[in-house]
């Protein structure tokens, strides 16, 4: 749906050229949803608008929805637009308009009749959950309210795309969550294809299919957000996922100080996650084990369990052995 091809780009900032991006090469498909993680800077918003056309690379090739933009005259690249929707973290709603206008405007913007526009953003507004809201203004509705006719607005056009400028950012958990699930819906539902950048994993770990680390410019990791997520490589990606677990590095190597034995990270996902399998290799092996750091959670609908052991007995080699061969991704830790 979305193919990068040594995309670059770079704005002239008094008289000099500043990287916002060096050449990456990335490919999102057709209904998944991809998430951009990245710190305030690396790079992100400027990727996610070089796909609707509001900036243009400095080089390399760009194919959204089959076309290479660099190709489109003004009319093909508004064209576009239509299929591309987009939201923002501060909303960007009218604020002399009704929810309902808000929603209807893209619309009218491409010269739909106003009794059209109108019918169709009454469905749009079911379809996010704010009936009850259709004749307020944005300054009577709560952040969650606003994102939500952003969402509505951004479908007007019945795009194929949606993207999504740190859209829960301005968000408190529980709102997050409730637009991170009205998103997934969408996906689903609708087969839109969600391009979302942020600066949190977790958001990344409820709602994403894939991911891409971005850092300074530079793309520094991606694959499925299972893999990426309870396997990072690149230090940032390291550090972004620490950030969401609260795992502080610091009080977790005291209590390593503490504790006698070998140190492993076990690493459970799917069916696995729900097997009594640390007590019964436990018992056959007679190992002991302190649990040092954990969680179980879901990485989007994947169950998963990730706990970090010190185990200690003369067979935990053959403990090792087990774990793996139960379908458990088993790490020796260093001291
Ligand atoms: P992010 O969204 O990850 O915070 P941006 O894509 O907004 O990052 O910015 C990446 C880099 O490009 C930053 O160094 C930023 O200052 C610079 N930048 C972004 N937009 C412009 C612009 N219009 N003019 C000059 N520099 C810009
Ligand atoms: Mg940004």
């Amino acid at each position: 749906m979305i193919r990068f091809e040594g995309i670059h780009k770079s704005y002239p900032v008094h008289g000099r050229e500043v990287v916002a991006l060096h050449p990456l090469d990335l490919t999102i498909q057709a209904g998944e949803v991809f998430g951009i993680v990245g710190h305030s800077g690396a790079g992100k918003s400027t990727l996610l608008r070089l796909i609707n056309g509001l900036e243009t690379p400095s080089g390399g090739t760009l194919t959204v929805d089959g076309q290479a933009l660099g190709t489109l005259d003004g009319d093909g690249l508004r064209r576009l637009r239509r299929r591309v929707g987009m939201i923002f973290q501060h909303f960007n709603l009218l604020s002399a308009r009704t929810v309902l206008d808000n929603i209807a405007f893209p619309l009218r913007l491409a010269g739909v009749s106003k009794a059209q526009a109108r019918a169709r953003a009454q469905d749009l507004l079911v379809r996010v959950g704010l009936e009850a809201h259709r004749d307020k203004y944005p300054a009577q509705l709560s952040g969650g309210q606003k994102q939500r006719v952003g969402v509505a607005r951004a479908l007007a056009t019945e795009p194929k795309i949606l993207l999504c400028d740190e859209a829960t950012s301005a968000l408190d958990p529980q709102t997050t969550a409730s637009v991170l699930q009205l998103l997934d819906g969408i996906n689903r539902e609708l087969g839109l294809t969600i391009v979302l950048i942020t600066h949190e994993m977790d958001v990344v770990r409820r709602v994403c299919d894939r991911v891409a680390v971005l850092d300074a410019g530079h793309l520094v990791e991606s694959g499925p957000v299972a893999e990426v997520f309870l396997h990072p490589q690149h230090p940032t990606t390291r550090r972004f996922v620490a950030e969401s677990e609260a795992i502080d590095e610091g009080a977790l190597q005291e209590d390593i100080a503490h504790v006698a034995g070998r140190l492993l990270r076990l690493t459970f996902t799917g069916e696995d996650t729900w097997q009594p399998l640390l007590g019964r290799v436990a018992r056959e092996t007679g190992i002991d084990y302190t649990i040092l750091a954990g969680r179980i959670d879901r990485i989007k609908r994947l169950p998963y369990g990730q706990l970090t052991l010190a185990v200690t007995g003369a067979q935990s080699d053959e403990a090792l052995r087990r774990f793996a061969q139960a379908g458990v991704h088993v790490e020796e830790l260093s001291r």
